[in-house]
């Protein structure tokens, strides 16, 4: 039997009808990190995950909303203790973004001293034209807690970097599409790779990613790493088990 699905990032409330992928999300026993771009969307994403302990929601302040939403961190703050989940978060250095940097530099920067002061957080981190100024912030808050590298687009030495700084990375079937993608997934540790959709962002064949689609990332993987895709399955489990029980 297949072990079920991890999506490591997703948004499961910006899906056009959320309370539909839930029951989906149930009925698969599908493992969802239900991620947030604002403070102010935690109350009503974390509300819809009550009664499916396999949905945890993380608290974030995405990066390319850091300008218009700064204001919103003392709401994070306030917020941080409800969960051990934070993302999403980070840095963008795309054209578009890269002139609101100093705000996006501030909001991460406090949002990575605050999980520190609190302990540490699973923190799921969008790195997008940034790889190494992101690596940079977590080195200097290096009690932030567990970073996790979603979809990392990164150069090969700063991926080098980053397994060394003890980074997980979640994957998905976009990334493991292109060359480039499958070069880096293929030299990261296999034990510190899960599985994500980034849905609805995330597509595949033109439509918006469920979290239960992560089977495409398997199918991917099972090839890159030569292993059954049930083999990948249960290795990317074991992983996230091993990850939420540290
Ligand atoms: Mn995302």
């Amino acid at each position: 039997m297949t072990a079920p699905a991890v999506d490591m990032h997703c948004h499961l409330d910006l899906y056009p009808d959320p309370k539909l992928v839930l029951e989906e999300v149930g009925r698969r026993k599908v493992y969802v990190l239900s991620v947030t771009t604002t403070p102010t969307a935690w109350h009503g994403t974390n509300a819809l995950a009550a009664g499916n302990a396999r949905v945890k929601t993380a608290l974030g302040l995405h990066p390319q909303l850091a300008h218009e939403r700064k204001h919103e961190l003392t709401l994070f703050d306030k917020l941080l203790s409800d969960t051990r989940y934070v993302g999403e978060i980070g840095l963008d250095g795309s054209p578009e973004y890269k002139p609101h940097w100093r705000d996006q530099t501030k909001v991460f920067d406090h949002v990575l001293a605050a999980c520190a002061r609190v302990g540490g957080r699973i923190l799921t981190i969008h790195s997008r034209a940034a790889a190494t100024e992101v690596l940079d912030a977590l080195e200097r808050r290096s009690n932030a807690g567990t970073p996790i590298l979603h979809w990392f687009s990164g150069s090969k030495s700063e991926l080098r970097r980053a397994i060394e700084m003890k980074c997980w990375f979640s994957v998905g079937s976009a990334m493991l599409k292109s060359k480039n993608g499958r070069e880096l997934v293929a030299s990261m540790p296999r034990e510190r790779v899960l599985t994500e959709t980034d849905g609805p962002f995330g597509q595949y064949a033109g439509k918006a990613l469920q979290p239960a689609d992560t089977r495409y990332a398997v199918d991917m993987l099972s090839k890159l790493w030569s292993m059954s895709t049930d083999d990948v399955a249960s290795c990317i489990l074991a992983s996230f088990r091993g990850l939420i029980a540290s």
